[in-house]
């Protein structure tokens, strides 16, 4: 069995230690948190693309089936005894979205159910405006996934180290895995480092990769406020509904890689709400947060062997739909790592021998 190391602890390398590490080979996982915070905790847990008809077939195959796998996972995890990760099939309503056409026909070559109705057929406060929605659309509470996956991992055998990554250089056949304080030696690499991917990569090969930090801030509202029924989506944002009555509203996107919440931030997603959902008119958040997704100039994240370096694997660019594509992206790079059938065509996500986008 081979010695595997993942850079970063964000849902993508999780997710694919826990594959690998229950295929029996020896994992190490390192992680920075404090240098650089996982966008995974600060994602809103809506398990679909925004607009999701808005992008390539190759990114739905990332995206349709995360709700099942996420229950499997749930419910594997719960046999481990770590508690839920309250998984909700909440559905999506996009209320007065335009382009209802192409989103049915999408719907439609991808088995999905989802129809124009009334806005006010699904909530009063919604008047005369057309809705498109999906119901089978799910969310996750994510920060509870990491926890019990981080946990499981470790019982697991998966070895962490916290200390940031300088750079990786070839070793023999294999590669030497640089810390601030430590070295190690693995057989394979997968460098799942978010929004340091890009960074670690030009350390270490000289490679640019089409990769950028892209903050998003999200505010938090304590239980009490009257819920929306369902997520509801426009184009400016959302509102997330979450089961324990707290309401999530996000998310702004600004092209940095300060991971502070910024007041600018906060007064934009304040207007916001009260425009999503009417009853948080003159409500105040109790919570701000903002993190850095892992932005990427292609429409489709990078999961691939990286050609200059052979061994060395990259699952990183998911920027908006991280959490819902982590499964089938977790699946697909653990695949081409071990040489296993892979579960769909790998080339939409490949890299290329130059330095051209994916
Ligand atoms: C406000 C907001 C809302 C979002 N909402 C959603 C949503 O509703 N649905 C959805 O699907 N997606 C959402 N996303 C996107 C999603 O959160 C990200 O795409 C996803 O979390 C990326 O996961 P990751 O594992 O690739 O990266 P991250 O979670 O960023 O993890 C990267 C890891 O790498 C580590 N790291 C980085 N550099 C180094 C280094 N040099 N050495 C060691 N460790 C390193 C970090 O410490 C971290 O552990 C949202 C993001 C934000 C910010």
């Amino acid at each position: 069995m081979a010695e595997i190391g993942i850079v970063g602890a964000g849902i993508l390398g999780l997710l694919s230690a826990r594959r690998l590490a229950a295929q029996g080979h020896q994992v190490t996982l390192w992680s920075a948190p404090q240098r650089h915070p996982p966008a995974s905790w600060a994602g809103g847990g809506i398990l679909s693309a925004l607009f999701p008809w808005r992008y390539p077939d190759a990114l739905t195959r990332l995206t349709r089936h995360a709700l099942a796998d996420y229950q499997q996972l749930s419910a594997a995890l719960a046999q481990e005894g770590w508690p839920g990760l309250e998984l909700v099939e909440s559905g999506l309503l996009m209320p007065g979205v335009a382009d209802t056409a192409t989103a049915l026909s999408w719907a439609a070559r991808w088995d999905l159910a989802a129809r124009v109705v009334s806005a006010a057929e699904h909530c009063g406060r919604f008047h005369d405006e057309h809705a498109l929605w999906i119901p089978s659309v799910g969310q996750l509470r994510n920060p509870r996934a990491l926890k019990a996956l981080a946990a499981s991992s470790r019982r697991a055998g998966v070895h962490t180290v916290d200390e940031p990554v300088q750079r990786f250089v070839a070793a023999g056949a294999g590669w030497a895995v640089q810390g601030a304080q430590q070295s190690r030696r693995v057989d394979q690499l997968l460098l799942c480092s978010g929004a340091g991917t890009a960074g670690l990569v030009q350390r270490s090969t000289g490679r640019q990769l089409p990769l950028f930090p892209a903050r998003g801030e999200m505010l938090c509202y304590a239980p009490g406020i009257e819920p929306p029924p369902c997520i509801i989506l426009r184009e400016q944002g959302y509102v997330i509904p979450r089961a324990d009555g707290t309401l999530l509203v996000g998310s702004t996107l600004t092209e940095s890689a300060d991971g502070r919440p910024t007041a600018g931030g906060g007064r934009v997603l304040q207007e916001l709400a009260e425009t999503l959902w009417p009853p948080l008119a003159g409500r105040l958040p109790f919570a701000q947060w903002a993190g850095i997704r892992p932005g990427c100039r292609a429409s489709v994240p990078i999961l691939s062997e990286l050609p200059e370096a052979p061994g060395v694997f990259i699952a990183s660019g998911h920027f908006r739909n991280g959490l819902v594509a982590a499964p089938a992206s977790a699946a697909l790079i653990t695949a081409l790592m071990t040489g296993t059938a892979a579960p769909f065509d790998p080339a939409p996500y490949a890299l290329s021998s130059s330095s051209s986008p994916p």
